[in-house]
């Protein structure tokens, strides 16, 4: 594929006059700036463009609930992390390999319309409500494939290890039952959808690694195991996202989640700690000595009432980090992006956070940047940018859109993360080809799908 760009996100900046070419892989082979459109005929025209983000946590089925937990619930008036997730539970029992690709598909183009070309599926819904396999043991993965096919949505499948109830051990719930898993099979379901895209020669666009739910969720002594076993792609874990799983965590095992995982895991680039909300200063000197990122999810964790990440340490220490959309309840990495931006200057009482420590004077720039090379990194794809050997994903900015209709092109991206309401992609490329992001030949299935869910849901508030 060819293109000609008016203005293209390159090395960091804005460039005009920008040349592109994919080779037939879909990786950029030849990138050039300052050539006239009249020298490249043959190229489709497109106005700015910025590169493709990954959204490097994802937990699909929860789609199915944004908005439909906001109500304050009597039975539970602390209103927590902890009572949400009751509420969670009840919509991940809800759900068959049918609905989940439904959920799935509908997610994955909204996300595609935003410019995420990359989703990492952190996936524990494994088996039957009741726990028994289905006939097809990876059935629930296959849907999420399927989903990612249909739409055009890269994939970074995440097989999720959850093996017990807590830190002191104990039998599954039977919410639990569908996640519970062993690591022959995490291991097992990595390895047959990295062998599917092989023999689909989409090794670009399918990629597979492991998920360990939480450190509460998995013994510490197969953890040890895993690090040791290493793996063929990322290595994903929930870390440090209450305060309670800290100190259950110090109880049980006599240090902090990240401390932990630190001394023991054998943290490298590979891994990638979710959340890690709640992290002191060694912890995070730690982190950026081991090369492994962080995950964060500020919509879902300002929802939650998780807390703020500490970003202008963590932006000092030089950690990595990428962004996700978790439990859905935000779908745009723009909004991603404001919300870590805003948290810390509601906090600080200043502004410009980001580029205040992140070696820029656009704060828009700075996470943008550190997003998409943390993104790369946790999807285990070169989705760095464009640049050459990067995939070549493309979001074409819509100028027409009031927040960016008339502003100077040096002004574009911090629009678009801090003008609201602001513009979805006016076109969107993965791999070179582009994707539908139309979501109304899927309205009829996922409105079936709500109305099966959520019986009643119209006429009064949900009952969960
Ligand atoms: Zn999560």
């Amino acid at each position: 594929m060819k293109f000609w760009c008016s203005h293209a996100w390159t090395d960091g900046r804005w460039q005009a006059d920008v040349r592109l070419e994919t080779d037939a892989q879909g990786l950029w082979s030849r990138i050039e700036t300052g050539v006239a459109a009249a020298q490249a005929p043959d190229a489709q025209r497109l106005g700015p463009v910025l590169p493709g983000l990954v959204n490097a946590h994802s937990h699909a089925f929860q789609r199915a609930m944004a908005g439909l937990g906001e109500r304050l619930d009597p039975q539970a008036p602390q209103d927590d992390f902890w009572s949400w997730r009751e509420r969670m539970y009840r919509v991940a029992a809800a759900l068959s390999p049918q609905a989940l690709e439904t959920i799935a598909t509908w997610l994955y183009t909204e996300l595609l319309a935003q410019g995420y070309t990359q989703v990492c599926e952190f996936h524990y819904l494994h088996h039957a409500p009741d726990g028994q396999r289905y006939a097809d043991p990876q059935a629930m993965s296959w849907a999420l494939v399927r989903a990612a096919e249909r739409t055009g949505m890269g994939l970074t499948l995440l097989p999720t290890l959850y093996m017990r109830a807590g830190f002191e051990g104990g039998a599954l719930r039977p919410a639990q039952q569908r996640f519970v898993s062993t690591p022959d099979f995490i291991v097992d379901t990595c390895e047959r959808v990295r062998a599917h895209g092989r023999q689909h020669g989409r090794q670009l666009l399918l990629q597979a690694g492991l998920a360990l739910h939480s450190l509460r969720a998995v013994p510490p002594e197969v953890v040890r195991e895993f690090s040791l076993r290493g793996a063929p792609g990322p290595i994903h874990i929930h870390a440090a996202e209450q305060p309670l799983e800290v100190a259950q965590c110090l109880q049980h095992l006599g240090a902090r989640p990240v401390q932990w995982l630190l001394e023991h895991a054998g943290l490298g680039p590979h891994w990638q700690l979710v959340h890690a909300t709640h992290i002191d200063a060694d912890e995070l000197a730690g982190l950026a000595a081991s090369g492994a990122g962080v995950v964060l999810c500020p919509s879902t964790e300002a929802n939650l009432g998780d807390g703020l990440w500490p970003l202008p340490q963590g932006l000092a220490q030089g950690v990595r980090w990428s962004i996700g959309s978790d439990s859905q309840v935000g779908r745009s990495w723009r909004g991603e992006l404001r919300c870590l931006e805003y948290g810390q200057r509601l906090a600080l009482q200043r502004r410009n956070i980001a580029a205040r420590h992140g070696g820029q004077t656009s704060s828009a720039a700075a996470l943008f940047e550190a997003a998409l090379a943390g993104g790369s990194l946790a999807s285990g794809l070169p989705l760095g940018g464009i640049a050459l050997g990067q995939r070549a994903d493309l979001q074409e900015l819509d100028t027409d859109h009031p927040a960016l209709l008339g502003l100077p092109v040096d002004s574009l991206l911090d629009a678009c993360v801090f003008s609201e309401p602001g513009p979805q992609a006016r076109r969107v490329w993965v791999a070179g080809r582009p994707v539908a992001t139309d979501l109304m030949p899927l309205r009829a299935d996922w409105q079936q799908l709500l109305a099966q869910l959520w019986p009643g849901a119209r006429a009064a508030s949900p009952s969960f």
